[in-house]
């Protein structure tokens, strides 16, 4: 049987506590020098390949480090700078790199987007008017710097070619190939220079191979790793996938390259069908993800281990390696430190540390050399999880195992429910809104502190918050708005709040990602099954309600956004546990309509962002998201209006999708991109109530009212007038005071001219 060898492919940036966000945001702030910088974040990077090393890895990644995001780096090692930078050429200095990503006094931020179907982002490198160069060899200084350090013979990591450009923008797709031989030959240099310094190995990631790929792409690909083939042939391309099953393995095993990687965790057992029945070239690498790399649990070794078992039979002659199935960046760097944590959970927990000795274990134990204590160890770990209390609410099982037994549609049809709320409501014609938060201001983030650290009691904060949710009532009432909303003092993020409310969720003290740049997030942990526990939002909108004659909107955050923005278990299907957040979130709405709050709004803006990166795979994550969220709606009286929101702007592909919720009103996210939206509207209609954001809250500007005039008087050339709302375009929680006062007078000034203009 083959020799199995461990391999990682890439580790979390962001040190065990964050350090890294802290030394760039110092240098951000002008606290700490360039030199300062480098140091710092040179004694992470090395920390990382020490501790890789420590935990017996055997085949540890560089370059897979970065000051801000690797998809940049790739961009600023090619001289790809927009030409708004004025970059003339040369190694680019780190304040236009930082200019890149931020923005700086003199141009604008390049965008920033997904990565794949992560939460990571990153920015995307515009190819306009530049010609590529290579301004600074950034993998082979990452090799030689592991190597003279610390005598670690790493592997190189590149973003591959063809995931680069089809990630960048600026460029003529039709013209494809040209802009490929603008690239290919700075590839072989960098490639013939790690091969002059020793390098035996790379690995090229090619990630957009476990999209949809058509024979045009693989005729791009063949192309590109014939030419690194030809042209450097003493250096070894590992090829990696990542993400999903790759959509063509016979041309991919196919191609010139001497190892491939694939990932048999997110694949929905696709690679390794497709490995039962096309094999694998016995002289290539086959470089097998067996542990998730994306989630935060133990793998179940047992299980982990037959498949490599059987991967190690279907490619027997060839040499094989272990590893994550994708870069851990996905997750957090260690769960020894969550000493809060319930012991069960903490055990089950492998965040990237454990999870390169969970490398190290499979491939021992394939070479036959099995750790039986540490499999145990791990055995009884996931057993005392599984058999916890807290996953195995019957109720709550039953119910989400039996959704078809649940109401999920409204008594009526939109039609009806429509007459009926207009009849209640008597709104006026074009009536305003906001999308939920007012800003959360420094003051507010302090009484938040005072409370959780017990300076303040839980009446004291209460008081605070009540006041804040009297004043914006006040507030909103002068401006004029007419549905007002209490403002969401109360809650840090939209999916913390509520996962501290319900059963099933756990928070950890230090499991950050990284989101963007600099900036982390800390999921939450959907641990157990998910129930509600007591009213959520009640007290809160109900004093709200209190102060006005005016209707206030109560505010939930839907259950796919709670599952998508979560890390969640993997015993249940994400379906399944969608459907848990559903029908907890439905108490939720049932109690908010019984305490006579009669507009609910339920945002989904993770809607989208869930959707499987093969359009294959839509229609299924589409049909139960929606359900989930028809499942927490749809018990309510006719005349009880349901409102939902989401953050962007491509709409038209989903749309169906979007009118399947049966939410009586949407207001979406449109403002960057109003024109675009609209036309979309001119193809399809929409049949329900629906609100265009009528200005951008990502700036402090305040809009005039002519602007919102004219934004509002083209939105109503091709959507119906009576089913039109008038909002800003999502939450106002990171605006300030005095612009978002202006902003909104502004946007209700607008609402009523065209009013009386019709
Ligand atoms: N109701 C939320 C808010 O206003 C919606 C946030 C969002 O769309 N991301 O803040
Ligand atoms: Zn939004």
């Amino acid at each position: 049987m083959s020799n199995v060898r461990s391999s990682n492919l890439g580790f979390p940036r962001i040190g065990e506590k964050r350090e890294w966000k802290k030394a760039i945001e110092l240098f951000w702030a002008g606290k700490i020098q360039e030199a300062d910088l480098h140091k710092q974040l040179a004694a992470i990077r090395l920390d990382n390949l020490k501790l890789q090393k420590e935990k017996g890895v055997e085949i540890i990644p560089v370059n897979d480090f970065t000051y801000y995001d690797h998809i940049l780096d790739t961009a600023t090692m090619f001289g790809v700078i927009p030409t708004r930078f004025n970059y003339v050429g040369g190694e680019v200095s780190l304040a236009t790199y930082y200019g890149v990503a931020r923005g700086n006094t003199e141009a604008t931020a390049s965008e920033m987007t997904k990565w794949f179907n992560t939460n990571y982002h990153y920015i995307v490198p515009e190819l306009q008017n530049v010609t590529p160069q290579l301004t600074i060899n950034r993998p082979l200084l990452a090799y030689r710097e592991a190597k003279e350090q610390l005598n670690i013979e790493g592997r190189p990591v590149l973003v591959g070619l063809y995931t680069f450009l089809k990630l960048s923008k600026g460029y003529d797709t039709s013209k494809l190939d040209e802009v490929i031989e603008q690239f290919l030959p700075l590839y072989v240099q960098v490639l013939q220079e790690l091969a002059a310094e020793g390098a035996a190995w790379v690995q090229i990631d090619e990630p957009i191979l476990v999209t949809t790929v058509d024979q045009e792409d693989y005729k791009h690909i063949q192309h590109i790793y014939e030419t690194l083939q030809r042209e450097v042939p003493s250096i070894s391309v590992q090829l990696q996938t990542y993400f999903g099953a790759v959509d063509q393995y016979e041309e991919l095993v196919a191609l010139p390259v001497q190892g491939l990687g694939l990932d048999f965790v997110h694949d929905q057992g696709h690679n390794l069908e497709a490995l039962r029945k096309f094999g694998f070239p016995s002289d290539k690498v086959l470089a097998a993800g067996i542990i998730d790399g994306r989630n935060v649990w133990r793998a179940d070794l047992d299980a982990q281990l037959a498949v490599l078992q059987e991967i190690q039979q279907l490619a027997a002659d060839t040499q094989i390696l272990v590893q994550p199935s994708s870069s851990l960046l996905h997750v957090p760097v260690t769960a020894r430190t969550e000493e809060k944590l319930d012991v069960v959970l903490k055990n089950a927990l492998a965040f990237a540390e454990e999870k390169l000795e969970e490398l190290v274990l499979l491939a021992n134990a394939a070479n036959g050399h099995k750790d039986e204590q540490a499999f145990a160890v791990s055995r009884e770990a996931i057993q005392a999880l599984n058999a916890s209390p807290a996953r195995n609410r019957e109720e709550v099982r039953h119910a989400a195992a039996h959704v078809s037994e649940q109401p999920s549609n409204r008594a009526h049809d939109f039609g009806v429910r429509q007459v009926e709320q207009k009849k209640k409501w008597q709104l006026p014609f074009l009536p305003t809104t906001t999308i939920g938060s007012f800003p959360q201001t420094a003051e507010v983030r302090a009484a938040r502190q005072k409370w959780r650290k017990g300076e303040w009691s839980r009446e004291q904060y209460t008081e605070f918050v009540n006041a804040q949710i009297k004043d914006w009532i006040v507030k909103q009432e002068e401006i004029g708005i007419d549905v007002l909303v209490h403002g969401e003092f109360e809650r840090t993020d939209m999916v913390e709040f509520f996962g501290e409310k319900l059963a099933g969720f756990a928070f950890t003290s230090f499991g950050w990602v990284q989101s963007y740049g600099s900036r982390c997030v800390k999921p939450p942990v959907i641990f157990g099954d998910v129930e509600f526990l007591a009213p959520m939002t009640v007290e809160e909108t109900v004093y709200a309600q209190s102060l006005t004659d005016k209707p206030v909107k109560g505010m939930l955050t839907g259950p796919i956004t709670i599952l998508n923005w979560s890390f969640v278990r993997t015993d249940l299907s994400r379906e399944q546990v969608s459907y848990q957040i559903a029908l907890a979130l439905r108490k939720e709405v049932e109690a908010l309509e019984q305490a006579g709050i009669e507009m609910i709004q339920v945002d989904e803006p993770a809607l989208r962002e869930g959707l499987p990166l093969k359009r294959a795979e839509w229609d299924q994550y589409l049909e139960w998201a929606v359900l989930a969220f028809k499942l927490s709606t749809s018990t309510v009286k006719d005349t009880t209006q349901i409102h939902t929101h989401m953050c962007y702007c491509e709409f038209h592909d989903i749309i169906d999708s979007i009118t399947a919720l049966d939410a009586d009103v949407i207001s979406i996210e449109t403002s960057r991109s109003h024109g675009e939206l609209v036309h979309s509207f001119e193809e399809h209609t929409y049949p329900l109530g629906i609100g265009l954001g009528v200005y951008d809250i990502h700036s402090p500007r305040v809009p005039s009212v002519d602007e919102m005039v004219s934004m509002i008087g083209r939105a109503l050339q091709v959507l119906d007038p009576e089913l039109f709302w008038i909002n800003p375009d999502c939450g106002l929680k990171t605006r300030g005071e005095s612009e978002t006062v202006e902003s909104l007078k502004n946007m209700v000034e607008a609402a009523k001219q065209v009013r009386v203009s019709r």
